[in-house]
């Protein structure tokens, strides 16, 4: 059998303030601080962690918050969206929700059928919330600012530009598992196991677009989940032999990542489903306190200080 992802596991965008980025994720659109740690390859910024309780994988969109950099330069070889999956029902509660903390949404748009509201985040990034009654594994937050019955189920797809769709679609579907679903409006839609929620790349061809380039607001990149280490090799092979060049595997500690660029220049990622978020935090307090790695541990006090005060936005309900 051929090897395949499993959908998101996570994204990882760049951000503006640290604490205007937590006040927007945990306190408007309630999601779950569920790390907060450090770049573990510029450890004296943050890196944080939002998901659902538990930090699921697919629900989880992680920030490197980088203030100093300039605005992300919207073009191709980057993803362009985040749409996020949520219940059926849920998109006028959230139009409400938004408007009252001022944040700009657009007209809702209807994309393969599906009910979608886009706005974008204080720094820029475009975000999406996309009614769905797919199934997808999802633990609520009980404490979380939003209701249970409305909050994100995770992401429902990422968006990529593409200068050239024939190698990206080629990667997608002879080496990842993709099949192709459907075409409109320009945007091509491929799907893994059915394609069901959390589960969907959605990549536009702009031949004459520019190249897009990392900065706040912008998508970092994009990681795809795979059960073990021994799918994760297999794929990495795979990956090899079609002449991309990915990176060895690296040990991020709640998961194990290998790194490559898609041919159109998106920075893609394998990303083990374990061992996951509660390796060495107390599921219930989850994002509450500074987590190094182990091997930064002894450069805790310096990595302290260097890092701006954060703190959780209160309750809002
Ligand atoms: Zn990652």
């Amino acid at each position: 059998m051929n090897a395949s992802v499993h959908g998101i596991h996570h994204v990882t965008a760049i951000a503006g303030d640290p604490q205007e980025n937590l006040n927007f994720y945990a306190g408007v659109m309630g999601m779950r601080l569920v790390k907060k740690s450090v770049n573990q390859d510029a450890p004296d910024t943050y890196h944080l962690f939002y998901a659902d309780a538990a930090g699921t994988p697919g629900t989880d969109l992680t920030f490197f918050p980088w203030p100093e950099m300039g605005p992300a330069r919207q073009g191709t070889g980057l993803a362009v969206e985040v749409p996020f999956a949520v219940p059926r029902g849920s998109l006028a509660y959230w139009q409400e929700r938004l408007a009252q903390r001022h944040v700009t949404v657009s007209p809702v748009e209807t994309r393969f059928g599906e009910q979608v509201l886009p706005f974008t985040d204080p720094h820029g990034l475009a975000l999406a919330l996309v009614e769905t009654d797919d199934e997808r594994p999802f633990v609520p937050w009980a404490d979380g600012p939003v209701p249970p019955v409305c909050q994100l189920r995770g992401m429902h797809a990422v968006r990529l530009w593409e200068r050239h769709l024939e190698t990206t679609e080629a990667l997608l579907t002879q080496v990842m598992g993709f099949k192709h679903l459907g075409a409109e409006e320009g945007w091509r839609r491929y799907g893994v196991e059915g394609g069901t929620s959390g589960k969907l790349v959605e990549v536009k061809a702009l031949p004459d677009e520019r190249r897009g380039q990392w900065g706040t607001g912008g998508v970092h990149h994009v990681a795809w989940r795979v059960h073990d280490t021994g799918e994760q090799m297999a794929l990495r092979d795979a990956i090899l032999q079609v002449g991309l060049r990915p990176t060895e595997r690296i040990d991020r500690f709640w998961f194990e990542s290998v790194y490559f660029k898609e041919p159109g220049g998106t920075l893609f990622e394998l990303a083990t489903d374990g061992p996951g978020f509660a390796r060495d935090e107390d599921a219930a307090h989850l994002g509450e306190r500074l987590i190094l790695p182990p091997w930064l541990e002894s450069h805790r006090a310096g990595i302290e200080t260097a890092l701006p005060p954060l703190a959780l936005p209160q309750p809002n309900p």
